[in-house]
């Protein structure tokens, strides 16, 4: 259609919205591609100008309606871009060509995927339909567009009220979390003050523990020490009457004595061992921290406990230290081993008894192991409790306490080390005192 005069402007608003609607765009495109193509109009017509309208549907690709309106004066007013910079926000797109020839503002908008397929049949029926089309008046058009007016209303109106729904339903969304919130931190409060109280008596109990474990050390301590002078006092006066020089005594009676004699030896060794392990637990022992030489060490445990390992079958090995010194306490150290070695030589019947000693990782590693009875898997750790026996376990000589080796354990802990044991039984054990270098 040619645009000439205002009155034209209405035809082509009506024209436009037409073809919208023949090719499937929605209503509300219908209206935006109207009032852009009015638009676009009504500026050339106020500048005087004449212009052509025509619409081209593509159909390749996506389906988009093009219009495109050709001013056909040239030399007429150019630069209409800026008049109707705000007619691309109705379009999808919108191009200004303002040549020599005259200007040509080209529109388009996608169709809908909604929207009946364009066969060449159907584009001939939208033709013959728009030749049909007999344009109606400016009031008609003009009630038109207030109706389109209303609808676009009405539809605001329902957005904002969606909006305010939304906003409401976030709002009472935003309480219940806030809720939630405070019901956790609440929860999260009181379950902080158990913990807090449970932990205080926690405390208390441990303060407790270790109250109860210093008394009974002291009790033990006092204990011991009180016994030690009344069963030396009887050993004494069980050798005072055994003494050839005293008077002499019936067979029976002698054997009594002896008796006598023999278990209180036992109970010295009980009360000193338990004086020890008292001692030691209540952190009484101050280590006395210096250069040791181990050769030495080695050489006076090799004298002393050879006179105990006299069974033939035993080899009893000191190897030659191949670590010269340790910072350590020379007495602790030497108390340690002395115990091991005792015990090896108590449980091993045949086969060697060995004590080494060698450097690993920064440390120093002593090891005593034997070839005698082994311990079981499960009682490994219960030897290092305070009277534990391995039960049916038979010490070849003497009777033990069971306080060796938790004394053992105990002192290389106060010097700074570790001691465990590896054993299989029927093969023998090694245990093994590691010590921090210096
Ligand atoms: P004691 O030797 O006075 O009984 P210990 O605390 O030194 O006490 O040892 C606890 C127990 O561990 C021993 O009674 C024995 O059953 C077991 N045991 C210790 N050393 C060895 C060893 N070298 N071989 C076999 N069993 C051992």
């Amino acid at each position: 259609m040619r645009l000439r005069v205002a009155q034209d402007v209405f035809v082509a608003r009506q024209l436009g919205r037409e073809v919208a609607r023949a090719v499937g765009l929605e209503e509300q495109d219908q209206t935006r591609l109207a009032t852009a193509l009015s638009e676009v109009g009504r500026v050339l017509i106020a500048l005087g100008q004449v212009a052509d309208v025509a619409f081209v549907v593509e159909v390749n690709g996506v389906p988009t309606l093009r219009v495109a309106v050709e001013n056909s004066s040239p030399g007429g007013d150019a630069g209409i871009g800026p008049r109707i910079a705000q007619v691309g926000r109705l379009v999808d797109t919108l191009e200004v060509d303002d040549g020599e020839a005259g200007t040509v503002v080209r529109m388009a908008r996608r169709l809908p995927a909604s929207a009946p397929r364009l066969t060449p049949e159907r584009m001939d029926e939208i033709r013959a339909g728009l030749a049909a089309h007999v344009p109606s008046t400016p009031l008609d058009e003009l009630s038109e567009q207030n109706q389109q007016l209303i609808a676009a209303l009405d539809e605001v109106r329902a957005q904002r009220d969606d909006l305010a729904r939304l906003n409401a339903e976030l709002e009472e969304t935003n309480h219940g979390v806030m809720a939630l919130y405070h019901q956790l931190s609440e929860e999260l409060e009181e379950t902080n003050r158990g913990v807090v109280a449970l932990y205080a008596e926690l405390d208390d109990k441990s303060e407790q523990l270790r109250e109860a474990s210093e008394a009974k050390s002291r009790f033990l301590a006092n204990v011991s020490h009180e016994l030690r002078a009344p069963v030396t006092a009887v050993i004494g006066l069980t050798r005072l009457l055994l003494d050839p020089a005293s008077e002499r005594l019936g067979a029976e009676q002698r054997r009594q004595v002896e008796l006598i004699g023999g278990s209180s030896s036992d109970l010295l060794n009980l009360v000193n061992d338990l004086l020890d392990l008292a001692k030691a637990e209540a952190g009484r022992i101050e280590p006395q921290w210096s250069e040791v030489d181990l050769r030495a060490v080695f050489g006076q445990l090799r004298g002393t406990l050879r006179p105990l390992a006299t069974r033939p079958g035993v080899d009893f090995v000191v190897e030659e230290p191949r670590v010269a010194t340790v910072r350590t306490d020379e007495t602790l150290l030497a108390r340690v081993l002395r115990n091991l070695l005792t015990n090896a030589i108590k449980f091993t019947a045949e086969g060697e008894v060995r004590l080494a000693v060698r450097a690993r990782d920064g440390d120093v590693e002593f090891t005593v192991s034997d070839t005698g009875t082994g311990i079981p898997a499960d009682q490994q750790e219960r030897i290092f409790e305070e009277f534990y026996q391995v039960p049916g376990s038979q010490a070849l000589m003497g009777k033990g306490t069971g306080l060796g080796l938790p004394y053992a354990r105990r002192l290389v802990g106060i010097l700074g080390g570790g001691l465990r044991v590896e054993s299989e039984p029927g093969a023998g054990s090694t245990f093994t005192v590691r010590l921090p270098a210096s």
